[in-house]
This record gives C-alpha cells, structure tokens and sequence, in this order.
C-alpha cells in the first residue's frame, strides 16, 4: 500500500468517505484519491512526493497556478495584522470596487465565504424583491448545496423539482422548476403560462457542472428577455466562470446584463471568498437596508479579501486572458490529435481557462447528450494519466482548468501522457 492509500483508510475512519467534499473522491473511477502535500506553479506533489500536472486547480480557483509569489506576499502580509475583526476593513470596499469596475452589471455587491452561500442569498434576496416564490433553474446546473437548488432535472416541460438529496424535504423544492438547458422554446412556453409568478431564473452561461456544456446566445438572449418582460431576477452564476472565460466572466462573451451575478473560486484566489452583487435597486432590498435578511461571521475576511484583491490584480496584467485562452486550447488541439491518432471517438472544447473534454465524437450541447459519454473509456484514461503523472478531475461531469503557468512544456508532457492513456483506452 502506497501511503495515499494508507492516509484514505485512515481518513475513511474518521471523516465521511475520507473527504470533505464529495468531488475529491474517487467515487466514480475508483482507487484512493492523492493526498496533496503542497503545490507549485501547474504542479502538486502527493504524500510520496510524486509529482502532477493539475488540471482541477482547486476546482477553479487557481488561475495564476499555485504559490504565485504577489500573492502569498500579500497574504503573509495582512495576516500579520490580524485574522478577522468582525467590523469593516478597506480591504472590502477595495475588492467591491474592483468587482464593479470589471463587471459593469454590479453596482452594489455583498461578500460571502462561498458560492452555495452566494447562490442561496441570491434566491432568497430574488424572492424577498419580487414578492413571488417559484425559481427556475436548468438540468445539470449546480449552484451550490442549499436546498431549494439541490434538484435534479427531469426531462419534459414544467417539471416540477424532486429533491436530488435526502434531507431535503420535497415542500423546499416544490416552487423550483427545471427546465433544459439550451432549450429557450421550454423557456418561454413557461413564462407565456406563469412568468408572472416567477421570482428568478438562475443559469451557468457555461455550464461547469456537467462536464463543460456552454450556452448558445439563443438560450441567453430569450432568458434576459423573458425575465425582463415578465419582472424576473435573472441570476447568472459566475461562481465557475467569473474571471475564468474572460476578465469580464461569461457575461461579457455573450453581452448578456443579468440582474444579480454570483461569484467564487477565482475572486478568492484559494480563500474562502465569494459575493452576490448587481443592480442598486435589487441590492438594496439586503440587510442592513432592506428586509431581506443575510449575513457571515468570516464574510470579507481581511486575509481572505487581501488574497482574492491580489489575484484580481495579477489577471490584469496585459496578455492575460490572451494566453491562458491560447494554452488551453492548445491542450484541447493536442488531445483530439492524439485520439484522432488512436481511433478513440473523442472530442475536447475549451473557453478562456476552462475545457471540457469527452467520450463522444462531438462535443455535447445538453445534458442528454452529456449523459451519453463514455463512462468506461474515461475511467480508463484518468487513471493512465494519473498514473503517469497527470491529475484531471475524477469524474466526467466535471469541466476542467488550465492556470496561466500551464506553458508549453507542462502542455507537452500532458499531451505525451496522453498519447499513452488513448493507446490504453482503445485496447
Ligand atoms: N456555482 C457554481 C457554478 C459552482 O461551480 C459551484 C461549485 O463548484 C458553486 C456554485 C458552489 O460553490 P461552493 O463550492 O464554493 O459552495
């Protein structure tokens, strides 16, 4: 036994499945997850100190790769004048400023400690505004565990949400409507019946969350005009892909003005920090000011703000976006070449710093065809990367990440991983 598998037995013995989230299991490939030690650039040494090309990046935080020297600067610095003080600190007008600057959507925005906490504050301030109760979400969107999101979806128009965990009782979820994603006919069918009751609609306007599926324009454009027509919050969650797809998040690809934008991973750059934020008037209705009520002990945590702030700083630099975009496609050109080259129907996309790859011969635009992947073959090929060094997320509902220090170099000894994990797979 290796000492990953030594530390999973022991971890199993006194943390639920030995993790404490469920996506770093290895659940659904099998084996025991790596137990990371530290990490460097577009690397992270286990336990035995073996070394691997990270393309999860802390599920999407760490865009500057890991240890960037301006940051952990900062951070060392602000820790030395204290952890949290519960009363305000400049640190959070500064990083609110800068959100608003870089998102021309957010006028006002609330810090939280992360993105299930944005997304439930996002619904409940949607509800208190408008005065109504049902939401809608879409199929293989994931907004965070509180309860009223935590549906699945059911194929077919206006189904009504069944809870997809225990614990939550059907009467949390019965105001959250699923319809398909990339569907904008369901869409508006249900408004033309009952927009008025609606409070919001929330989307990933590049889903992350089954595997990497982004949105046509068409789906977006008929969203912002129904909610408008009908005095619908639109909440487009940019937990994922705020400063992720670009440096003004997916809104800014697809010229789409949402009511309230959720952000996480990247705006806290490995700390716990994420926010809600966007029209005055709607913001307005949040504690102190308004009856919605919300609040954190940690929320705007001075060390945490102060590693977010200087991550926000680095992705300005000029060329950023430029080159992590040019990496990423890079690694997604490679690795359809070298399935092309083994005969493995496969296909790869990629959006800014975020890629999706799959076990299909054409990149997938709907949970349905998400759902058509092949489970076995990936299997296969996550751990013959693993194995020779490579860490992808273990799972194919999963998009994955590139960080600007993924150069040329780490995108080649990927690709020649991956020349072997295809001849694997194939046999
Ligand atoms: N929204 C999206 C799009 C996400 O991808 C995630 C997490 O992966 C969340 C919300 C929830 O964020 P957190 O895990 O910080 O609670």
């Amino acid at each position: 036994m290796d000492q990953n598998e030594v530390l999973f037995d022991r971890a199993q013995k006194s943390i639920p499945g030995g993790v404490n989230s469920p996506v770093r299991a290895f659940r659904s490939v099998g084996g025991a997850p790596r137990f990371i030690k530290k990490a460097l650039g577009p690397h992270m040494y286990d336990v035995e100190g073996k070394q691997y090309i990270d393309y999860i990046g802390s599920w999407g935080p760490m865009i500057l790769g890991h240890n960037n020297p301006h940051v952990i600067e900062a951070v060392k610095e602000a820790v030395d004048n204290g952890l949290s003080f519960g009363a305000p600190t400049v640190g959070e007008i500064d990083i609110a400023e800068e959100i608003k600057r870089l998102i021309p959507s957010v006028e006002e925005v609330r810090l939280v400690s992360s993105g299930t906490e944005a997304g439930m504050s996002a619904i409940r301030l949607a509800r208190g505004y408008t005065g109504r109760n049902k939401i809608v979400k879409f199929e293989g969107c994931y907004h965070g565990h509180s309860d009223s999101l935590l549906v699945k979806g059911g194929s077919g128009l206006l189904t009504f949400g069944t809870p997809s965990s225990a614990g939550v009782p059907t009467a949390v979820t019965n105001d959250t409507i699923v319809l398909e994603y990339n569907n904008p006919k369901q869409l508006k069918e249900l408004f033309d019946k009952e927009g008025d009751e609606i409070a919001c609609v929330i989307v990933e306007a590049v889903a992350g969350n089954m595997n990497m599926v982004p949105a046509t324009q068409e789906f977006l454009e008929t969203m912002r005009e129904e909610t408008a027509k009908h005095g619908t919050v639109l909440i487009v969650d940019e937990v994922m892909t705020g400063f992720r797809v670009a440096l003004g998040g997916a809104q800014s690809l697809y010229h789409i003005d949402p009511d309230i934008t959720m952000f996480g991973k990247v705006i806290g750059g490995g700390m716990p920090v994420a926010a809600f934020g966007g029209k005055r008037d709607i913001m307005n209705s949040v504690a102190p000011l308004g009856p919605v009520y919300q609040a954190g002990t940690l929320s705007g945590n001075p060390v945490a703000v102060t590693c977010g702030l200087a991550t926000l700083h680095e992705i300005q630099q000029p060329g950023f976006y430029k080159r992590l975009s040019e990496q990423t496609a890079k690694l997604v050109k490679g690795l359809g070449a070298m399935a092309k080259k083994h005969g493995v129907a496969f296909s790869a996309q990629s959006i800014g710093g975020m890629f999706g790859i799959y076990f299909r011969g054409k990149c997938p635009t709907s949970f349905k065809e998400v759902m058509e992947c092949d489970a076995d073959r990936f299997k296969t090929f996550f751990h013959a990367m693993l194995d020779n060094g490579v860490y992808l997320a273990p799972s194919i509902y999963e998009a994955g990440f590139v960080s600007i220090t993924h150069d040329d170099s780490v995108i080649a000894r990927t690709l020649e991983a991956a020349d072997e994990a295809f001849a694997k797979v194939k046999r």
